[in-house]
């Protein structure tokens, strides 16, 4: 009989586990209460009458009809009324007869039950919140980048002539460029640095306003979702200590936030992120997100790590044990380097030696990801869901890098086999102390433009798999080529006249020639410096480019455009001086205003002997060059009308800026375009001026930023 009446409640026991899983937290908390007991003298419940009558009697009693379904139709009843009642925490001698679970144990049980079946849970349901908040940040930055592009085409129309662009201006005057409501929040949260006039240049690497809103609202969110909804209680049946519950929430619930940063870590860190393609932002921006999810993540872990350590060392002793097993020690090792990430991710380190800074932190994120895995293996694949995607992104890419390069510089050849298409010139000029890189590339599939920037490797140097973004500085294509050729090119907007060729370099019929300018430093720019300066000033290195990266700004559609380039930042300049000039007619800049700002007075003879010289006597533009380390006297830094006027030391962005909104207010508010590409101080100067114009009533202008560094 007895060993029907078990074997009935077991099968029972089954068949609820199979059919209502979900319901089943009743029927445990009983049974692990009840079981906790100390019954008779039998070694297990399945062969103790008043155990197993005891479990059933209180299931019955306590759980929904649902849930006993399946017990109900097998087991004979019994009536609760007839049993004593018994409560776990009072009762310790064995127990030989059935009886009824104390409720008031029975509802503490179950809470606490509950409490820790759901930490997981929602520990996850936060980290939706966490991956909720980029994914939103995201989908705001791909609309704002496809309104911004319906924007720019209705404002591409070509000004033809004279009285169409006057109609075209008045239309500009007619219709608010902006809306008020959003050039107030592109007033005071887009264009501004970070604290305004109190941030010096940038903030934590912050450079906009807007970027440092959105970092701030990350960790507001990450604070919140860690902080909040701890269910911690007296009278918790399996961790009695609050203190103790509320370690192993945290420890649970930060170890699982820290996954859910994981995919957008690695995301926002790739050369090749989908994401700045579809928002329009920069690889820059996308690296201040990237870093600020770091330290968050980072700081995740150790506290999970803190929060772990005293579940296994202060309220338990298994600490010792779990030490000799792989997912424990691999967790140590993750936390480990993740935090020594921190200070080996510094800016002095990447200053003092970017090279080391890549291989250690690819190095240790490669490392990372292989213990994570082993870490989170015990949840049986429960936590690979967050690791493979970091794999996928990761090695998406890298594959894409790889494809680039080959896109870019090999060619299989029927006879010769696999080639390299670039034919490099490497010339150094001491008297501007900047490198130029002309790399001639075999036909057009090279498709150079404005806003872009390339990856340069030396493959043939013992470090070969170095490389370095530069921003295309000066290009020719084929087209471009055979213009040259006929030393004829097009002019600006509506001036028709024929003018002479922008181009000095000749290139075959079939070449595509791409111009760096590179300010020497201490790594691969010096070797490369000395490198030419033991060969006559030139050589002929073998150079491979990966890209092109970058984004072209819509230039073309503003009326007037202010560009301020410092150094070698003139590199982002005259690209879209060529488009513009290329775009004769169809363009509605009526008005370039080219400030460049120099070391050395011998860079702007330079250029102004080849790339920028004709370009910048078009009509439309006007060019003002300022020597840093020259003096008035003597320095050959005279006013010259025909090649722009050449000044001593540091212009005034803010009058800059100032002089030309208020010209064009005077003239008609046709839409002004301030574009900067220099050192950071000077591209701050630049927001700032644009803010200022901003703030007082100008609403056509538009800030674009290009920077030479992350
Ligand atoms: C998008 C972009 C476009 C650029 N365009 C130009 C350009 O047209 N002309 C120009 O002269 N410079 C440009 N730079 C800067 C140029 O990449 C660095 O000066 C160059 O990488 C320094 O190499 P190095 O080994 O001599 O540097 P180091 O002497 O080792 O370091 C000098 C500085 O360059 C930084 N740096 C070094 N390597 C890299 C790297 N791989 N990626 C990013 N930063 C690095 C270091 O953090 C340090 O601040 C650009 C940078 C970026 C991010």
């Amino acid at each position: 009989m007895k060993g029907i009446f078990t074997f009935l409640v077991l099968c029972c026991i089954c068949t609820f586990q199979v059919h209502a899983s979900s319901d089943k937290t009743c029927f445990e908390v009983i049974l692990s209460a009840l079981d906790s007991l100390s019954w008779g003298d039998s070694s297990s419940e399945c062969n103790n009458t008043a155990e197993v009558t005891s479990i059933y009697t209180s299931a019955k009693l306590y759980c929904t009809e649902t849930q006993m379904t399946a017990l109900t139709s097998n087991i004979t009843n019994v009536n609760p009324d007839d049993l004593p009642i018994l409560d776990p925490e009072t009762e310790k001698s064995n127990i030989t007869e059935p009886g009824l679970l104390e409720y008031s144990y029975f509802k503490r049980a179950l809470r606490s039950k509950n409490a820790s079946n759901d930490t997981k849970p929602q520990a996850k349901r936060l980290g939706w919140a966490l991956m909720g908040y980029w994914g939103g940040i995201i989908l705001l930055g791909i609309l704002q980048n496809a309104w911004k592009t319906c924007f720019q085409n209705r404002h591409a129309t070509p000004q033809l002539d004279q009285e169409q662009g006057n109609s075209a201006r008045k239309a500009s005057r007619q219709i608010p460029l902006l809306s008020p409501v959003s050039h107030f929040i592109t007033t005071h949260f887009i264009i501004p640095r970070p604290f305004g006039r109190y941030t010096q240049t940038t903030f934590c690497g912050i450079l906009a306003r807007w970027e440092a809103i959105v970092v701030a609202g990350f960790w507001i969110v990450c604070i919140l979702v860690s902080c909040v909804r701890y269910e911690s209680f007296t009278g918790n049946t399996s961790t009695p200590k609050v203190s103790q519950q509320v370690w192993n929430s945290i420890a649970t619930r930060l170890g699982i936030l820290a996954y859910h940063c994981l995919p957008f870590l690695w995301m926002f860190a790739g050369r090749n992120n989908i994401f700045i393609w579809a928002t329009g932002w920069s690889f820059s921006t996308f690296n201040v997100f990237h870093r600020h999810i770091a330290r968050a993540t980072i700081l995740l872990a150790i506290l999970h790590s803190i929060a772990e350590t005293i579940r296994y060392t202060v309220n338990s002793s298994k600490y010792e044990k779990s030490l000799k097993k792989n997912w424990f020690v691999m967790g140590i090792v993750a936390t480990v380097l993740f935090s020594l990430l921190i200070p080996l991710s510094s800016v002095w380190l990447r200053k003092r030696s970017y090279e080391l800074f890549l291989i250690i932190h690819v190095t240790f994120n490669i490392v990372i990801l292989y213990s994570l895995f082993i870490h989170t293996s015990k949840f049986d694949g429960e936590f690979n869901g967050y690791l493979w995607p970091l794999v996928a992104i990761w090695a998406f890419d890298r594959s894409l890098r790889v494809f680039r390069l080959i896109y870019c510089n090999l060619r299989v050849h029927l006879h010769k086999g696999l080639t390299t298409v670039s034919k490099t010139t490497v010339t150094y000029n001491p008297s501007t102390d900047v490198i130029r890189i002309d790399m001639q590339s075999d036909g057009s599939v090279l498709k150079p433009g404005p806003g872009q920037y390339y990856f340069l490797y030396q493959p043939l140097r013992l470090r070969g798999w170095e490389n370095h973004p530069f921003t295309l500085g000066h290009y020719i294509t084929p087209s471009d080529a055979s213009q040259s050729r006929s030393q004829t090119s097009d002019s600006l907007a509506e001036d028709k006249q024929p003018s002479q060729t922008i181009v000095r370099t000749s290139s075959g019929p079939e070449r595509t020639t791409l111009t760096f300018w590179v300010r020497p430093y201490d790594g691969w720019t010096r070797r490369l410096r000395d490198e030419c300066k033991s060969q006559n000033g030139s050589c002929h290195p073998t150079l491979l480019l990966e890209g092109p990266y970058g984004h072209h700004e819509p230039l073309h559609t503003f009326d007037t455009l202010v560009m301020i380039a410092g150094g070698t930042g003139i590199s982002a300049v005259i690209p879209y001086l060529q488009e513009l000039v290329a775009k004769s007619g169809r363009s509605r800049v009526s008005r370039i205003e080219v400030n460049w700002v120099v070391k050395q007075k011998a860079f702007v003879d330079e250029l102004m002997r080849g790339e920028l010289g004709e370009l910048v006597r078009e009509p439309v533009v006007r060019a003002r060059f300022w020597c840093t380390t020259a003096t008035a006297e003597g320095s050959g830094c005279e006013k010259d009308d025909r090649e722009g006027v050449v000044g001593v030391g540091r212009p005034s962005i803010q009058e800059i800026v100032s002089q030309v909104v208020a010209e064009e207010e005077e003239g008609g508010s046709g839409r002004v375009g301030v574009l900067v590409c220099g050192p950071a101080g000077m591209a701050s100067g630049t927001r700032s001026a644009v803010h200022e114009a901003m703030r007082g009533g100008c609403r056509g202008i538009s800030y674009f930023e290009e920077t030479y560094g992350w």
